[in-house]
């Protein structure tokens, strides 16, 4: 048989190396910026067009390159940063794999611009698909610029594999940020569609990090400093207090490489313990300097993860630094978790007068009469109330009974818990639906053929849900009416992702009257957000929105209703009244789809008396 094997040539092997290289407009970025720093470059401007699907430049002042270098620097395996494996070792470059230009080259249109200090003239080589187009002398200023245009033009399915712009240019956001932190001695221009997104002007560490997450971000930050024979730490934590619902800002650099580490992650967390509230998230900007002989940063083809020779000793070290910072700014003492939160005056309204307390006073309200309420349910939220005739709109709507019956048997009935009048729990009963509250999550409820159970924060979610959807789609908005503007504080493309969304969110009900650069003043609320919750809900919604955004209009206005309804809901834990578990009930029951939450979870769980005779056997 004929031999059969042969060598790929070179502009294959190059589009398939691009492969491991670019995945999206940041990876471009990311290489770019990275190769504008190893040129020694003080000032490097980033370029971006439609989130860098049409065009990525970065212009640097940094050395440069000679004619031949400038030919040489799109060859595969050409770099100007190691010779032989042994500098793998001591590696003080971003780059050293000599792979970047050559993949970029391959699969977009790049235009190259170059001049060494000492030259009078520059060159200029414009490649498209690793074919060189042309090669000329140009007048152009010290340093490079690297123009990518157009990427993935001759590979159609990588481009439609590509997210919307607004995904796109939040990974080149990222990009930036951790090259922009790990280098605050650099100044760093980013554009976008030709308005400036970010300045960042030479500066130190923490001014590096403000100039970035904004003002506010200043007052959050405690300094970590601590120096070992085998590490150095320096850089910042977030005061527990500040933790945020998003991971977003987490960041290690290693030498001053950005790097991902789940292992260092837990060492921050562990040192956090007992200091952060749930669901919330430390952030932190630490720099770990490290002999470059005891981390191998080979073994990801992009860079971000590293392997450390001892881990543990790195893990022991930050984690005794931090838990030191934290308690040198006295900061563990002062908090207290333990204290209702409905009490914390949102800081925002510090400085305002006071106002005469209001008192409220139910004029229709009469003891003697029949329907027991045994306590006031001021919960707006329940605002429908349908016709109690409930148990009839379930019909149909019960869940496979093997699923039932194995949900059922792990929720525990602990009637020691119950300390109060046992009497009054049989009265409610007699009076009302029957509803019965367990372990503060699920809703016990007598039906027909049976008994139901109902998650509480589920069910809530999905009454809340059906109603924002509404407002938001009739774009009839029900608001309220601050009595003084609430100023937010967000970092700037926090504030870009508020603004995208401004009519869905109006619709609901809130009312905008500024959005600045990293902040944004509310006058007006939906009725079902307690003005204090505000914070809260957007920073959640911020969160939803990075982790999906909506391509379309449709699931915009869903997502949004989805994040509110989640963020509004009352929670596992919560204890209700009779009459506000009557109220959920019935409202649920009023619903298009009550029997799954938003996010198509059950939202309740039928055992029938059947099911019940057989668990008796
Ligand atoms: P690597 O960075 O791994 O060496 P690249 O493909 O990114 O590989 O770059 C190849 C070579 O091109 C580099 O080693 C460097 O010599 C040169 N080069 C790339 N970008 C620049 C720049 N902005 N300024 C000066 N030289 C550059
Ligand atoms: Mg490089």
């Amino acid at each position: 048989m004929a031999d059969i094997i042969q060598l790929l040539p070179d502009h294959v092997a190059n589009q398939i190396a691009a492969g491991e290289v670019v995945q999206r407009p940041a990876s471009v970025v990311k290489e770019l910026l990275e190769n504008a720093i190893d040129a020694q470059a003080t000032t490097i401007k980033l370029l971006i067009k439609d989130a860098g699907k049409t065009l990525v430049q970065v212009i640097d002042n940094g050395v440069g390159m000679s004619v031949t270098d400038a030919r040489l620097s799109f060859e595969r395996h050409a770099t100007s940063k190691i010779r032989n494996a042994e500098d793998l070792f001591q590696l003080h470059t971003k780059g050293f794999r000599g792979e970047a230009l050559a993949s970029i080259a391959a699969i977009a249109h790049v235009e190259l611009k170059s001049k060494q200090e000492a030259d009078d003239v520059g060159t200029e080589i414009v490649i498209e698909g690793s074919e060189v187009k042309s090669q000329e002398v140009v007048v152009t200023p010290k340093g490079t610029s690297i123009a990518v245009k157009n990427l993935f033009f001759n590979i159609p399915a990588r481009r439609n594999f590509l997210k919307s712009n607004p995904v796109e240019l939040r990974h080149v956001i990222d990009e930036f940020h951790r090259v922009a932190l790990a280098h605050p001695n650099i100044t760093f221009v980013m554009y976008h569609n030709g308005s400036e997104v970010f300045n960042l002007p030479e500066s130190n560490y923490r001014q590096r990090i403000v100039n970035i997450f904004g003002n506010k971000t200043n007052e959050k930050l405690v300094p970590v400093t601590e120096e070992t024979e085998v590490l150095k730490v320096s850089g910042f934590v977030g005061k527990p207090e500040f933790a945020k619902k998003t991971r977003g800002e987490q960041f290690f650099f290693v030498n001053n490489r950005f790097i991902k580490s789940a292992y260092l992650n837990h060492a921050i967390n562990s040192a956090f313990d007992g200091l952060l509230k749930d669901g919330t998230h430390a952030s932190y900007f630490l720099n770990l300097e490290v002999d470059p002989q005891s981390i191998d940063i080979n073994i990801h083809p992009t860079k971000t993860e590293i392997k450390f020779d001892d881990e543990q000793t790195l893990y022991a070290i930050l984690r005794a630094s931090v838990k030191h910072s934290l308690g040198q700014f006295s900061i563990a003492p002062v908090l207290d978790f333990e204290r209702d939160s409905n009490l914390d005056t949102p800081y925002n309204y510090k400085d305002r007068e006071a106002a005469f307390p209001k008192v409220e006073v139910d004029a229709t309200f009469n003891p003697f009469q029949e329907e027991k309420v045994s306590g006031k349910a001021n919960r707006t939220a329940y605002k429908k109330e349908p016709s109690s005739s409930w148990e009839s709109l379930y019909v149909g709507l019960e869940s496979k009974g093997t699923h039932s019956q194995q949900v059922f048997s792990e929720v525990q009935f602990e009637s020691e818990e119950q300390t109060g009048d046992i009497f009054e729990d049989v009265k409610q009963a007699e009076t009302s639906h029957s509803t019965y509250q367990i372990h503060n999550k699920y809703i016990v409820s007598n039906i027909k053929s049976g008994i139901m159970l109902i998650d509480q924060h589920r069910a809530h979610q999905r009454v809340l849900y059906e109603d924002l959807l509404k407002h938001i789609t009739i774009k009839e908005s029900v608001s309220q009416q601050l009595l003084f503007p609430v100023e937010l504080f967000f970092s700037n493309e926090e504030v870009v992702i508020l603004q995208s969304i401004q009519e869905d969110l109006e619709h609901t009900g809130f009312v905008f009257s500024n959005f600045g650069k990293d902040s944004i003043e509310i006058t007006g609320v939906p009725i079902n957000v307690p003005a204090s919750e505000v914070s809260v809900v957007l920073e959640q919604l911020i969160v939803d929105i990075q982790n999906e955004i909506p391509d379309s209009h449709f699931s915009a206005a869903d997502m949004l209703a989805k994040s509110m309804a989640k963020s509004l809901a009352i929670k596992t834990g919560q204890s209700l009244t009779a009459i506000e578990q009557e109220h959920l009930v019935n409202s649920l029951f009023g619903c298009k789809e009550p029997n799954v939450s938003p996010t198509n979870k059950p939202t309740f769980i039928t055992l029938t008396v059947d099911e019940l005779d057989r668990k008796f056997i």
